[in-house]
């Protein structure tokens, strides 16, 4: 799970890296002087943007499934919107 984490970041920091280089207004599809034109690179740099955005959240979740907490699920109790382990007293977070 470590691994995969890990992998999806360094997926994620390359999406980021792509976003910033479509929207850099420097690159020459901003100068007009390449068939790539500014629409479709601000098209793409979106459509990426998406995808980083989605990428963050599975990461965020996947990162929430770390918790030590090993109890059986008949020891969960609910505190507020919060689910705990009523054994450790460790928040559970949230599953996809
Ligand atoms: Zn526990």
């Amino acid at each position: 799970m470590e691994k995969a984490i890990i992998a999806l970041k360094k997926f994620i920091e390359h999406r980021k890296e792509l976003i910033t280089t479509f929207r850099d207004k420097n690159q020459p599809w901003h100068l007009g002087n390449v068939e790539l034109s500014m629409q479709l690179a601000e098209g793409i740099a979106d459509f990426l943007s998406n995808e980083v955005q989605y990428l963050d959240k599975v990461v965020l979740s996947l990162e929430g499934e770390k918790s030590k907490c090993r109890h059986p699920k008949k020891y969960r109790d609910k505190a507020g919107n919060v689910w705990y382990c009523m054994n450790c007293n460790e928040d559970l977070i949230h599953r996809l």
